[in-house]
């Protein structure tokens, strides 16, 4: 079964569009932005799905003279203007900057990219707090489908900050059980045989093929990769589709979801900021 991105977000708009409606002001994400390829892309979605939503982007761009004392600054300042909601900073910033204090510097009730240490932390200590949205989207997508993690095997390769480790303590907190795998991890392909669920984020195209699976396998691609024709891929080989229980596509699967958890959580600093 595909696990449709595009299908989930387009049910899960219509609400929020009607919840942004609401409310008795319009909600106001800034972005610090600086403008990489990867993240001119990323605006590109977050610009359209704001449209869509009634939402109002402020964009603050990075210009490389700036010092993370420029961009503390202007993060602090947002903090404290009643008109913004929520606040996220592109990455990656140029090497100058120390992205980690800028980012902490987010207070978390505006943190709608979920990065900051305390919502982080948050999310060690099973506390209320807004998921970084792309672990988010993927389990948003599982949850509208009314896949349950509750007591499944669940198999998370790669271990990053932005991905991976979020993802494992989500799904830790749904009371999956959860092997986090990454590349030092042996006998990966064996892991990923048993696994009842396989969260693919690693970035590496066609990492996992049919042999590697069996027909109860769900999976969860969240790679992103251009293949040799430039073309969009995940981490699993398209083989995979046809043997999986269940899968999620790339592109129209997770990638979709990111921005539907990142309105989710503007929604909900929108809420905390007007009360
Ligand atoms: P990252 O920081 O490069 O982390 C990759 C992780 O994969 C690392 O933990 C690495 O292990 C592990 N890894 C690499 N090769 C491996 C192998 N052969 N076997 C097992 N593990 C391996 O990447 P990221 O930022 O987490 O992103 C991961 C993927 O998700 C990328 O394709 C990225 O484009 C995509 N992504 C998608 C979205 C979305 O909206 N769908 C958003 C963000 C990222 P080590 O720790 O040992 O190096």
């Amino acid at each position: 079964m595909r696990l449709d991105g595009k299908i989930a977000a387009t049910s899960i708009k219509e609400q929020l569009k009607k919840e942004f409606a609401s409310l008795n002001k319009r909600a106001c994400l800034a972005i610090v932005h600086y403008d990489d390829p990867a993240s001119a892309s990323y605006l590109k979605g977050r610009l359209k799905i704001a449209e869509e939503l009634g939402v109002e982007i402020k964009i603050f761009n990075v210009d490389e003279k700036q010092t993370t004392e420029d961009l503390i600054s202007l993060v602090l300042d947002l903090n404290n203007d009643a008109n913004i909601d929520g606040i996220m900073v592109d990455r990656p910033l140029p090497k100058q900057f120390d992205e980690n204090k800028i980012i902490n510097s987010i207070i978390s009730t505006k943190d709608v990219d979920g990065y900051t240490s305390l919502n982080l932390g948050n999310l060690v200590s099973n506390q209320s707090c807004l998921p970084s949205c792309t672990p988010g989207g993927a389990l948003r997508l599982l949850e509208y489908y009314d896949i349950d993690l509750s007591g499944k095997d669940a198999l998370v390769i790669g271990r990053s900050v932005n991905v991976g480790k979020p993802l494992s303590l989500m799904l830790l907190n749904k009371n999956a059980t959860v092997t986090i795998s990454h590349s030092k991890t042996v006998d990966l392909k064996e892991k990923c045989k048993t696994a009842d669920i396989i969260f693919l984020a690693l970035g590496r195209a066609n990492f996992l093929k049919k042999e590697d699976i069996t027909d109860n396998t769900i999976i969860v691609d969240i790679g992103i990769n251009f293949d040799e024709n430039g073309k969009m891929c995940g981490d699993a080989s398209k083989e995979c589709y046809e043997i999986a229980a269940s899968y999620t596509p790339v592109p129209g699967g997770v990638g979709v979801m990111t921005n539907v958890v990142l309105m989710e959580n503007l929604l909900k600093a929108a809420k905390w900021n007007t009360k």
